[in-house]
């Protein structure tokens, strides 16, 4: 078994109890590490190392330029780990390792080579004033931030809330989910490593509700929360973070809508269609879960998009070859499975697809629910798929729109005005035409509706990892 602990103030330590508990792979069905399970007291020990090492100690004095050489460093370590990192994430939750190596560990790095350069490239606005004062913004880091994340992109979420968090001269908690713990730990041992200072990045394990999760959310000590996870759980959150009215940003939940029209290039619109959902098994916030295809196109689409569906391989998330693997834990397995009895009570049918060995799912199609039907409007978070016919491009925008969610869409089309048309019409975080999962790393990135609350992403991530300052001053005649 390996073993995985907290990591506060520079140092790798047990829970104050001692408590562990076993992280579970989900292929092998079996626990294969041991980590700290923290209690409100380790997230309090966590908190305090932050704060002195933001009130005391160097990094938030440094200036843009040391900060980003120091995470340059982190990045390059990320980058000659990535075997480690991408196998301590596929183990904990079952993505395949050709996701984890191929993506979301050069994103991790990528994501900490952005934020470290963008930060001393970044422009703070200036205003020459009519009375003769000169006023111009300064952008101080904000504090102690607590980034709570998922266990569907471990490593690369952590990295997306950290490197900001850090490059703009906060110091942060991280907490991972309990099904996902090995990353971060390692992430903050190669952070040590790069020459943070201690303190600068601390890691504490353990569950959400009435223990180190809520205790985070609940801290006087804590300047900002940024938060990734379900939509119930940023309630909470929001809840707990108002009794000290500290700044959240929650990304949370989606029911993506893919929108299919008759004039669309049927090849690229498979291609992304499946990718869309059948990425990590379906457990995507941005997953393409809701396909709306014009009925012009709905037999030829249907058979491509069910003959691609099912040569995707499933099997052991660490051979290569595999597409899919188990999902990311019995109990989520279960919800999901739950959710084709749910679909079959409301009248629609598994076109393919269906529970698999293990706790695999394997791509399923659903066809014939309505657009009220509990899975067209609820996430499902796996490989399941509700496809649903349309005429025209009101009715598609319409349904597209009426989900309490309102993350991201998908359109394929080759009419360049109906894109642009469509794309505004949406009540969405993000719109992607003829592609999926493109992302450039200065634009906005969250949700609408029951998707989150603000944005995070180049000058957005800036604006809430600071507080920025008006700075005023008399130009004195000479
Ligand atoms: P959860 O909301 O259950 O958990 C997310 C994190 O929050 C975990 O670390 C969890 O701890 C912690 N947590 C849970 N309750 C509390 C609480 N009361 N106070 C503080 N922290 C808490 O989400 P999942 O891990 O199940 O992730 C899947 C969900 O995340 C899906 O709904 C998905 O749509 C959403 N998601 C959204 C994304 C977006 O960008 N919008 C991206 C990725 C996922 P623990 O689990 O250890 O108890």
């Amino acid at each position: 078994m390996e073993s995985f602990g907290h990591v506060i103030g520079g140092e790798e330590v047990e829970s104050r109890d001692g408590a562990t508990f076993e992280s579970v792979d989900p292929w092998e069905r079996t626990g294969w590490a041991t980590v700290a399970l923290g209690s409100p007291a380790d997230a309090d020990r966590a908190v305090a190392a932050a704060r002195a090492a933001f009130d005391n100690g160097p990094w938030p004095r440094l200036s843009l330029a040391e900060r980003g050489r120091i995470l340059h460093r982190l990045a390059d370590l990320v980058e000659a780990n990535a075997v480690e990192l991408a196998t301590a994430d596929t183990t904990d939750m079952g993505k395949p390792i050709r996701e984890t190596l191929g993506h979301d560990v050069p994103r991790a790095a990528q994501n900490l080579r952005f934020f470290a350069d963008h930060s001393t490239v970044t422009a703070a606005e200036s205003f020459p004033m009519a009375t003769g004062h000169h006023a111009y913004t300064q952008y101080d880091p904000a504090g102690v931030v607590a980034a709570i994340v998922p266990w569907n992109f471990p490593l690369m979420m952590a990295t997306w809330k950290v490197a900001p968090a850090l490059a703009w001269g906060n110091t942060v908690v991280l907490k991972p989910a309990e099904q996902s713990p090995a990353s971060a730990t390692l992430l903050a041992r190669l952070a040590l490593a790069a020459g943070l200072p201690p303190g600068v990045l601390n890691v504490v394990h353990g569950y959400g509700p009435g223990s180190v999760g809520q205790a985070l959310t609940e801290s006087p000590q804590v300047d900002r929360i940024t938060f990734t996870g379900e939509t119930t759980t940023g309630r909470a959150i929001s809840r707990a973070a108002a009794e000290n009215l500290t700044p959240v940003s929650l990304e949370l939940g989606g029911k993506g809508a893919n929108i299919v029209f008759d004039d669309c290039d049927i090849d690229r619109a498979v291609h992304w269609s499946i990718r869309a959902i059948f990425s990590n098994s379906g457990q995507v916030c941005l997953a393409g879960s809701r396909l709306y295809v014009q009925r012009g196109v709905l037999d030829t689409f249907l058979r491509r998009f069910t003959e691609a569906a099912q040569r995707l391989v499933i099997g052991n998330p660490k051979e290569r070859s595999t597409e899919l693997g188990p999902l990311s834990s019995e109990e989520h397995f279960r919800k999901v499975a739950g959710y084709l009895d749910i679909a079959a009570a409301d009248g629609a049918r598994v076109h393919t697809g269906g529970v698999g060995d293990g706790w695999t799912i394997r791509p399923t199609i659903v066809v014939g629910a309505g657009q009220r039907a509990r899975i067209t409007q609820e996430e499902v978070f796996g490989p399941v798929v509700v496809v649903l016919p349309f005429d025209d491009e009101q009715e598609a925008v319409a349904a597209a729109n009426d989900t309490p969610y309102g993350l991201n869409a998908m359109l394929f089309t080759r009419d360049l005005s109906r894109a642009h048309r469509v794309s505004r019409a949406l009540r969405v975080g993000t719109v992607w035409t003829n592609c999926f999962f493109v992302r450039d790393l200065r634009a906005p990135f969250g949700g609408a509706k029951n998707s989150g609350v603000g944005r995070e992403g180049g000058v957005f991530s800036r604006d809430f990892f600071t507080e920025p300052k008006a700075v005023v001053m008399e130009i004195a005649d000479a």
